[in-house]
């Protein structure tokens, strides 16, 4: 199969495991409370982006980048943004919801975070029945990429590929920085942290870009 030029977006929630001590009754709560926060965000990806497959607490979307490379990117860009709403509004209903439970999983809800890493390149795609598999180094680095120097548990990573998509529009976006791996070599990347400052996740531009820093 030919390569297709797609953009792949990972979204991730960072879990409960960094501060909970889990009992019997705890574990079905962290599950149901994730389960329902990364619903929140899949729910909210729309076309271009294609919901590809749930990996444990992180979900993988891509996107085919079609004609308009450019245009695609600033709209999973802003979609992206869209997430980040999504997943606090329902993380402030659900604290609110379950407050009467008293487990660690219930009452930490707020403190769970969400990071998106974006990527374009190639991927080779293997359909089997209803389920489409993504192949290729593009798809190994964005996976990757979660795991990176950003000592925030709160952030948007997009690869300077990505960002360079976004022309003028993304000029000022986010922190230039450079992840190391030992196989892939350095990559180079830009990171924004989207709801440092409260409120923050509600604030796009124009273009509904997540242009906040
Ligand atoms: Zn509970």
């Amino acid at each position: 199969m030919d390569p297709e030029a797609v953009a792949l977006v990972i979204v991730d929630i960072s879990g409960y495991t960094q501060f909970i001590r889990f009992h019997r009754t705890t574990l079905p709560h962290a599950q149901e409370v994730t389960s329902q926060l990364l619903e929140s965000v899949i729910d909210k990806a729309s076309h271009p982006l294609v919901l590809n497959k749930l990996e444990g607490d992180a979900a993988f979307l891509y996107a085919a980048l079609g004609d308009d490379p450019a245009a695609a990117a600033r709209d999973i860009a802003g979609q992206v943004a869209g997430f980040f709403a999504a997943f606090h509004g329902r993380a402030r209903d659900l604290s609110a919801g379950r407050a009467g439970c008293a487990c660690d999983a219930c009452q930490r809800i707020r403190d769970l975070q969400l990071k998106a890493v974006l990527h374009v390149g190639e991927a080779s795609f293997r359909r089997i029945r209803q389920f489409e598999e993504l192949a290729g180094e593009d798809v190994i680095l964005v996976h990757r990429l979660l795991k990176n120097s950003v000592a925030a548990h709160e952030y948007v990573l997009m690869t300077e590929s990505f960002h360079r998509l976004l022309g003028d529009a993304g000029a000022a976006w986010g922190e230039a920085r450079v992840e190391a791996y030992d196989d892939l070599g350095p990559v180079a990347v830009r990171v924004s942290y989207p709801t440092a400052s409260p409120g923050m996740a509600d604030r796009t531009d124009s273009k509904g870009m997540p242009f906040v820093i």
